[in-house]
């Protein structure tokens, strides 16, 4: 039916593997997904006969499910692995659709290597890598993959040599699921790059749930834009990584634990973000703005649980970086608010109230955002370029624009408050 490409991380790598594939074929295009998180491949293919572009061709217009692809980085953990020492991951079946994740940089340029049939090493292209979890997606859509095991691999390897055969690469032993290359994969230590929202994957069950998607989304296309999105990025992961792999951890071994989590936090801040994306895209001054976040309150309100776990039991989880300023403003005060919203709704049924004093908050907390102590280093005319790019993406409203450059200011010349 189709193959979607997640347009953030390493998408233009997906692209380029795609396009090698098909042997170069020029049929091979972009169509609009309907959703600007994904890129809709589309294909009239030229190169038939061959098996790559051939297969591509049945993906894309022949069989019943949809495939979308992630390409991602070495480190990104696709629980229980991360991706270096599998290369790629497909996932099952659900709903029509499967999905793929691979590694698209080659261990950042060391290189991948599997056997050959004398048992020695040969390249592991990306090309190979992504083929072969196309395979995999293939045989679940078109119902003869065999499940897990050597079967499965025997059948995505004879394929792969299909491709292989085509691009002249040397060809694979089927029967040996080895591979090699990449030597600090198995070191771990550091932490993964600020690719892969955990606790959300945690919660969603993937790290190609719409959900984590769209928060990859908000840190790709409208954070990591603006030197400011940045390092305020980095400096949040760094304060959220000391505590979200034991969450996450915590959560994949109970499921009463990540249901807690998933209701009181993950899905919270998913919609408090969809707000403020919204708010940020034009809603500041849509009038129907409030009534939007009613009716959504209502809905995923219904989802918040009256038990014993409360927004201090999760303040508690977080140690000592829950008095951290970017964790305050990325996590706490979206959830404080989200939370309160939710509470008062049930309470007061004046309709408008509460979505116009939620708007008014987003706005508040969108011009609060911290400034990163690195802002200092950039020359005055850098921070005039990044404004540009800020008042594009956040500060749309020109009263926002005006709070947040006065506090920016203020703080640079060292007379601000945070
Ligand atoms: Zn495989």
């Amino acid at each position: 039916m189709a193959i979607l490409v997640v347009a953030s991380g390493n998408y233009g790598q997906v692209l380029q593997d795609i396009y090698d594939i098909t042997g170069g074929d020029g049929g091979l295009g972009e169509g609009d997904s309907g959703n600007p998180a994904f890129i809709l491949i589309t294909y009239q293919q030229d190169n038939s006969g061959q098996f790559g572009p051939d297969r591509i061709n049945d993906l894309i217009n022949n069989v019943a499910c949809n495939v979308v692809v992630v390409g991602d980085n070495p480190t990104t953990v696709v629980a229980p692995y991360k991706l270096c020492q599998v290369r790629g991951v497909t996932g099952p079946l659900t709903g029509g659709q499967v999905n793929v994740v691979y590694e698209t940089t080659q261990c950042n340029g060391e290189g991948y290597f599997v056997f050959d049939a004398d048992g020695n090493q040969i390249p592991d292209p990306n090309t190979a890598i992504l083929f072969h979890e196309l395979s995999h997606a293939y045989h679940k859509c078109i119902g003869d993959y065999p499940g897990p095991g050597a079967a499965a691999e025997f059948q995505a390897i004879t394929d792969e040599n299909g491709l292989r055969a085509q691009l002249g690469l040397p060809l694979r032993d089927p029967n040996n699921n080895k591979q090699a290359g990449c030597t600090d994969c198995g070191a771990g230590g550091q932490p993964p790059p600020s690719n892969n929202c955990l606790i959300a994957t945690a919660a969603l069950g993937s790290p190609l749930a719409p959900d984590v998607v769209f928060l990859r989304h908000i840190r790709d296309s409208v954070l990591r834009c603006s030197k400011l999105g940045c390092q305020l990025f980095d400096e949040f992961w760094a304060q959220y990584y000391t505590f979200s792999p034991s969450i996450a951890d915590k959560m994949a071994v109970s499921s009463p634990f990540r249901n807690q989590i998933t209701r009181l936090a993950v899905q919270p801040l998913v919609q408090f973000l969809t707000w403020a994306y919204d708010y940020v895209q034009g809603g500041w001054q849509a009038d129907d703005f409030a009534a939007r976040v009613e009716s959504d309150l209502r809905v995923s309100a219904q989802t918040l649980s009256t038990d014993s776990f409360t927004l201090s039991s999760l303040e508690n989880l977080l140690g000592k970086q829950r008095n951290d300023q970017y964790i305050v403003w990325g996590l706490l005060v979206p959830l404080r608010l989200y939370w309160a919203a939710a509470t008062d709704l049930e309470r007061s049924p004046d309709k408008g109230v509460i979505g116009m004093r939620v708007k008014a908050q987003i706005g508040d907390w969108l011009s609060a955002v911290p400034i990163p102590a690195g802002y200092r280093s950039l020359s005055e005319s850098e921070i005039h370029q990044d404004l540009v790019l800020l008042n594009e993406r956040i500060f749309t409203s020109p009263e926002l624009r005006q709070v947040f450059e006065k506090r920016l200011w203020q703080r640079l010349r060292g007379c601000g408050d945070n």
